[in-house]
This record gives structure tokens, C-alpha cells and sequence, in this order.
């Protein structure tokens, strides 16, 4: 998104671009480090890593009634699976990690193989434990308005109602605090 010039973009993909300039800006300063893979070394795990994330697709087709589409190439989940291997490595040397993502066969995947997950509904969430001042109404209109267009979360994962962007604190206990 942030490669598309401001005079190309529209009303509906302005913010969006506007946050993936952001996001740019951040990686060129390095203040998020990106670690690649070494092939050499990885490649036995990603290959485990993309046979899960194919047989999940393979099997959410099979239940839609759909057969793969011809756009389904080698590329499709690569950046799921690099995502997952390094956050098993980060586990493996002892470190905490988080995968962020909507995708459904990429948050399975992560849950077969034990790594926490969150997706952009678990991230609106954390604002109800950090700042009363969004309603937890707000919050919801927030969620289904940034997923209307894009970052769509699967059904199944969908916060149901207000109550997922509430806190929960009592007598100085709240789970979604406690995850945080
Ligand atoms: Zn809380």
C-alpha cells in the first residue's frame, strides 16, 4: 500500500495507506527488527510449516465446496510460514513471542504447533484495558469497520458482541489484562 502514489489513492484506501507509511517509516528507522531465515538452516521447518498452513486450505475448500485456485503457488503462505518458524526458534532459545494475523489457516497453524496468537479483534480489545474512555460499543463499531474492507477476521474467530471489548477487572484480576 505504501508503494501506490498519493494521487492513485482513494478515499477508501487512503487510511490504509496512510498506515502502511507508518509502518514503513518504522522499519526504515530499524526500530522494528526484522530477522530473516537462513534458508540453509530453515528449510525443513517452513516446508512442515507450509504442508499445515496447504492442508488447512485444502481442507476449508473441501468444506466450502471449492476446488484451489490457480493463484494457490508456491509463494501462498510463505510469509506465514517464516513468520511461525521464527517465532518457534524465538520459543526454542527461551524468548516470548505473539503471531499477529487474521488469517485463519495462519492462527491454527500457530495453535497446532503451541505459539499465542492474536488477530486485529484481540488488538482493539487491549484498548478496553488500558484507556476507559472507548466505549466497549465504540470499540465493536471500530473492529467491524476496519474489517468491512480488509484485515476480515474468519467467522469463526469474530468477536460475537460488546462483551469481547470490555475489561473484566475485578478485585484486581482481568484475563485480557493478564495477556497483555
Ligand atoms: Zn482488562
Amino acid at each position: 500500500m505504501a508503494n501506490i502514489p498519493s494521487a492513485f489513492r482513494t478515499p477508501e484506501n487512503r487510511l490504509r495507506c496512510n498506515g502502511a507509511d507508518a509502518i514503513v517509516r518504522i522499519l526504515d528507522r530499524e526500530e522494528i527488527r526484522v530477522l530473516p531465515l537462513s534458508p540453509s538452516t530453515a528449510v525443513d521447518e517452513v516446508d512442515r510449516v507450509l504442508r499445515q498452513l496447504r492442508e488447512y486450505d485444502a481442507a476449508a475448500n473441501e468444506r466450502a465446496g471449492r476446488t484451489a485456485e490457480p493463484s494457490d503457488s508456491a509463494h501462498k503462505h510463505a510469509g506465514e510460514a517464516h513468520s511461525i518458524v521464527n517465532a518457534l526458534r524465538t520459543v526454542a532459545r527461551g524468548g516470548t513471542t505473539l503471531l499477529l494475523s487474521n488469517d485463519g489457516g495462519a492462527m491454527k497453524v500457530a495453535e497446532l504447533n503451541g505459539i499465542p496468537y492474536k488477530h486485529v479483534g484481540n488488538l482493539i480489545a487491549e484498548l478496553a484495558c488500558v484507556d476507559p474512555a472507548p466505549t466497549a460499543e465504540e470499540l465493536l463499531q471500530h473492529f467491524n469497520d476496519v474489517t468491512a474492507h480488509f484485515a476480515t477476521v474468519p467467522q469463526r474467530s469474530r468477536p460475537t458482541g460488546t462483551d469481547f471489548f470490555s475489561c473484566h477487572m475485578t478485585d484486581g484480576v482481568c484475563g485480557s489484562c493478564d495477556r497483555m
